[in-house]
């Protein structure tokens, strides 16, 4: 645990389609304190994703050097391909006194959790199976057969819940927001996280 870092480590995991990516790019807007991990990954990029802002997109060669360098926090199999959490970006970025947002599976968030106990792990669900596979399908990035692959994934990945700190059911993207919001601003008066120093100079003031 890196006992000197300031910025928060939050980890968000959601079954494809509940609306993660969007929730981060509404963080990212609130505050330039946030920032978001770009992970290395052996899949291919989707239309629209850029290199190094979605993802640095790697061959498996290449992620396997990766591995062995021990360049990741943590990394996983996730549908066929290999996704990992760049450890220099997080530890330089926490330091730095940046809010690290981190969109990995549910394997990844509890390996996090135990590198960095300090980590909060938010599970984004969706308000119902149903209303998943509408959003899987209007979001059409994926074919018929991968669609079906990630509710299947869905269904086994919220097993992992009980070892998130929280969960929040997206049933409206902006309440939803604020919901994380609240978390996060109350997560940071978290005794344990505010530094000894900052704590005697406040009760020196009462
Ligand atoms: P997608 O291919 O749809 O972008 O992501 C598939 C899954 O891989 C998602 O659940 C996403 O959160 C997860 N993922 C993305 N990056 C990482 C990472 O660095 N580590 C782990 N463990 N999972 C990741």
């Amino acid at each position: 645990m890196l006992k000197e870092a300031k910025g928060l480590i939050l980890v968000l995991s959601a079954p494809a389609g509940a609306g993660k990516t969007t929730l981060c790019k509404r963080l990212l807007q609130t505050s330039p304190t946030f920032i978001s991990s770009v992970s290395f990954t052996t899949r291919s990029p989707r239309k629209q994703e850029i290199e190094g802002v979605d993802y640095y997109f790697v061959s498996r060669e290449d992620f396997e050097k990766l591995i062995k360098k021990n360049a990741f926090v943590e990394w996983a199999e996730v549908h066929g391909h290999l996704y990992g959490t760049s450890k220099k970006f997080l530890e330089e970025n926490i330091k730095a006194g940046k809010d690290v947002i981190l969109e990995v599976d549910v394997k990844g968030g509890t390996k996090i959790k135990e590198k960095y106990p300090q980590a909060i792990l938010i599970f984004i669900l969706p308000p119902s199976w149903q209303e998943l596979e509408k959003r899987l399908h209007k979001r059409a990035t994926e074919d018929e057969k991968s669609i079906k692959e990630r509710l299947s994934t869905a269904k086994q990945e919220i097993k992992y819940l009980p070892y998130y700190d929280y969960f929040l059911v997206n049933d409206d993207i902006n309440a939803t927001t604020k919901r994380l919001l609240l978390i996060i601003e109350a997560e940071r008066y978290k005794i344990n996280r505010v530094p000894e120093k900052e704590i005697n100079r406040v009760i020196k003031n009462i």
